[in-house]
């Protein structure tokens, strides 16, 4: 894989036959994630900013298969959970490579986190409130530290995401360079961390910049105090076009204009992509089973649903469909659902479609970030199988649940 493929990945590229072929193996509704699409994107990203250590951010799609390849490809990963950790050491990650991003952290996280770096010294533990600290003290724990930082500005695709301007996240700007004289005294504070946000495309980028550079202000501020950083960790956020009309970014404009915004700085650089690493190297694979026209619309029903992607009902995101039995076919306005009684189980409104027939597959495109890793069993539904592409072999990579997966733990 070089990083000349190219910047965005289309639901008409993919193959047809194929993915109609895996269908009719795996039954649907089924993901299927192309891994060499996986470790193309991650190349183009690290080859846009080849002075910056880049890290995976896993919560994006935990999924084995995806961490073995990117890891395979050179990636470090950032984590923010106890499980997201365990699953990086269980698909290959030496844990004194792993970041571990603590928000509101329970217990069990911190007590796993403390644990792994006594054996793991490398490990570092990034806290956006004191208590987080205090927490870490009290477990014994001296060694590496990030404040992470909240720049004041959000930026990305939805509110819910704009994580840089929401006093949940990150140390208030103006009390950092205090906290990190003294998280230097009892720890050994190595770096700075922000994250403003997910889904930042092109109108959003000058945002995503200033916040940058908020943050790389703040690094040379605590260089100066503290007697240098190993690291800024600018986080991730970097888009990828859900619509079809909707250009890629320019990966090599974008680090060009990170460089500018960041300046001179001593410390490393580190950016955390999870989104625009996995985005596009995912679809669903659905089929139809209800044709109904009414007056108000022609309603589509499919077997995927809100609890298959949840993104369309939890941030009203856009996923390109495609009718895959029959693209030719004249483009008629339809809304496509699933069998979750909510209005809220809903793909598309009055979108033209290739015009759907019963038993036609639907691909939803898209789907690699926080899509399986949002799934749910909402009506009692099984999550998906899901099937890996990798090169001219196809392996499921994750078994179909069945319904004893959903009630095994049921007392
Ligand atoms: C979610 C998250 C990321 C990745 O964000 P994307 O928008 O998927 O690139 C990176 N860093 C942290 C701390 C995050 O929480």
């Amino acid at each position: 894989m070089s990083h000349d493929s190219p910047p965005v990945r289309r639901l008409a590229d993919w193959d047809h036959d194929r993915l109609g072929r895996l269908a009719a193996e795996h039954a649907t509704p089924l993901y299927v994630v192309d891994l060499d699409r996986v470790a193309a994107n991650y190349e183009r990203f690290a080859s846009a900013f080849p002075d910056a250590h880049v890290m995976y951010a896993a919560k994006a799609h935990t999924g084995r298969a995806v961490l073995s390849t990117l890891l395979d490809a050179g990636a470090d990963i950032e984590c923010a959970a106890w499980g997201e950790l365990q699953r990086a050491i269980d698909a290959g990650a030496d844990p004194n490579t792993l970041q571990y991003t603590a928000v509101n952290p329970p217990d069990r996280d911190l007590d796993y986190a403390a644990d792994l770096a006594a054996e793991h010294p490398g490990l570092t533990i990034t806290g956006g409130a004191r208590d987080t600290f205090d927490r870490l003290e009290a477990r014994g724990y001296d060694g590496r530290v990030a404040i992470r930082i909240n720049p004041g500005i959000g930026t990305g695709h939805h509110e819910k995401v704009a994580t840089g301007k929401d006093a949940k996240f990150g140390i208030p700007y103006d009390e950092v360079p205090e906290l990190a004289d003294e998280l230097n005294e009892r720890f050994d504070l190595v770096g700075v961390h922000a994250h403003a946000g997910s889904g930042v495309l092109h109108d959003d980028l000058d945002d995503h910049c200033r916040a940058i550079g908020k943050v790389a202000d703040m690094g040379r501020t605590i260089e100066d105090r503290i007697g240098g950083l190993e690291f800024v960790d600018f986080g991730g956020g970097f888009g990828v076009p859900y619509r079809e009309d909707e250009a890629p970014l320019d990966m090599q404009i974008v680090g060009e204009k990170v460089r500018d915004a960041v300046g001179e700085l001593e410390a490393q650089i580190k950016l955390e992509p999870g989104r625009y690493v996995v985005a596009d190297s995912e679809l669903i694979l659905t089929e139809v089973n209800t044709i109904k026209e009414t007056p108000a619309a022609t309603v589509v029903g499919v077997d995927a649903s809100l609890a298959t992607l949840i993104r369309p009902a939890m941030f009203d995101s856009y996923h390109p469909i495609r009718n895959l039995t029959a693209p030719d076919r004249e483009a008629e306005p339809v809304s496509v659902g699933g069998p979750c009684c909510t209005s809220a189980d809903v793909f598309c409104t009055d979108r033209p479609i290739a015009r759907p027939e019963r038993e036609d597959l639907l691909a939803i495109g898209n789907a690699g970030a926080y899509g399986y890793e949002l799934a749910n069993q909402f009506h009692s539904q099984p999550r998906p199988a899901e099937v890996a592409i990798d090169g001219d072999e196809t392996r499921i990579v994750r078994e179909r649940e069945t319904l004893e997966d959903v009630t095994r733990l049921e007392r």
